[in-house]
């Protein structure tokens, strides 16, 4: 098989390149390096069966050789990334998924949208099954990234139901784990490089805010299987581990030996107050469910991060001040 990822530089797809070449396909990755970084492929640099186009997929792409499936990765993934990239932000999701189904349907590929839990909005719905539509606030701060994966969900749906295309949607929960960039802002990242260089954590609002997170290697698998499989509506892959913000920062401090006190920062606009994946059809359907608990993901996680501190070339990156 030979497939296309776009956003291949970036954290998930990096690792999905990987995990494809691993499964003995072909790769090309493409990334224009917004918020990706060529040192997470930096490994690949000699393999046979790699290779890398610097592209921005907003834009048209064509691609020669035959194409068996095509992974839409591309986009800013990080509240504090695509609050700075609004309008690419959108464009990635839209005109870019059309560029990828365009370039999908060209080549009678499979095609699959990394879509997120962020389409269920601030959910009224909880834990969310993928038949809940969601609580979006449309001209809102984080609208630029919900709106653009609702769109490019309805979009994909298009091209299945116009013109017979092979899709599949997944939709992605909070995932972590390595080549995370350190400054991304991300909660994960951000508290483990807190706690690795003892400053405070920042904690959002009063913390009582829940998200569940999937590890990578779990999400990669869940990835792979739903590719795999014959499921084209939505799919919810994630772990349904439901953790507060607080208790997080109680797990990290441990993990990282820190002992410095939290400090609470205004909690962002529109930020969910709960998130947990329901996940019957991911079991049910594709037989996945993830492995890793917390305090094991973390234990995969730190040290690439400690690497990085250690370096000196590692900084938090906040979303709002004190
Ligand atoms: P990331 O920022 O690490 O990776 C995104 C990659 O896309 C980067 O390499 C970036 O340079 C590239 N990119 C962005 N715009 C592009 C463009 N116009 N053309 C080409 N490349 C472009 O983020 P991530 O966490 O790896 O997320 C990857 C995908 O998974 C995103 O689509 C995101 O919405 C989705 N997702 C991730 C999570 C998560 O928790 N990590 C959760 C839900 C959904
Ligand atoms: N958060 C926090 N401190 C940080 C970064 C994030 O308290 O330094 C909170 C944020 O308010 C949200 C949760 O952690 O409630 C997850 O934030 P993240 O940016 O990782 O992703 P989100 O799930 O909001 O897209």
């Amino acid at each position: 098989m030979r497939l296309l990822i776009t956003g291949a530089a970036g954290f998930l797809g990096s690792h999905l390149v990987d995990r494809f070449l691993g499964e003995g396909c072909h790769v090309v990755g493409v990334d224009n390096f917004v918020t990706g970084r060529r040192e997470n492929l930096a490994h690949l640099a000699q393999h046979a069966r790699f290779r890398l186009v610097d592209h921005d997929v907003s834009r048209p792409l064509f691609v020669d050789e035959p194409l068996d499936g095509v992974l839409h990765f591309a986009s800013p993934a990080s509240p504090v990334d695509y609050t700075e990239l609004p309008i690419q932000t959108l464009k990635v999701g839209g005109p870019g998924t059309h560029n990828t189904l365009g370039l999908a349907r060209r080549h009678g590929a499979r095609y699959l949208l990394a879509s997120t839990s962020e389409v269920y909005g601030d959910p009224l719905v909880h834990p969310q099954p993928e038949s809940y539509w969601g609580n979006v606030n449309p001209v809102g701060p984080r609208a630029v990234y919900d709106e653009a994966k609702r769109y490019a969900e309805a979009m994909t749906m298009a091209y299945h139901r116009a013109h017979g295309l092979d899709t599949r949607i997944a939709r992605i929960f909070n995932t972590y784990g390595s080549r995370m960039r350190p400054d991304d802002g991300r909660v994960v990242s951000n508290f483990i490089v807190q706690g690795l260089r003892g400053e405070p954590m920042t904690i959002y609002g009063d913390g009582s805010q829940t998200r569940s997170f999937c590890h990578i290697d779990d999400e990669v698998e869940g990835i792979s299987r739903l590719f795999h499989s014959m499921r084209t509506d939505p799919t919810n892959i994630g772990n349904p581990a439901e953790v507060s913000i607080r208790e997080l920062a109680e797990v990290i401090m441990a993990e990282t030996g820190s002992v410095a006190r939290p400090v609470f920062l205004p909690l962002p606009d529109d930020d969910p107050a709960v998130r947990k994946p329901d996940i019957a059809v991911a079991r049910r359907e594709l037989g996945w469910s993830p492995r890793v608990d917390l305090r094991e993901g973390l234990r995969r996680t730190v040290p690439w991060f400690r690497e990085r501190v250690e370096a000196g070339d590692a900084r938090p990156r906040t979303l709002t001040r004190g």
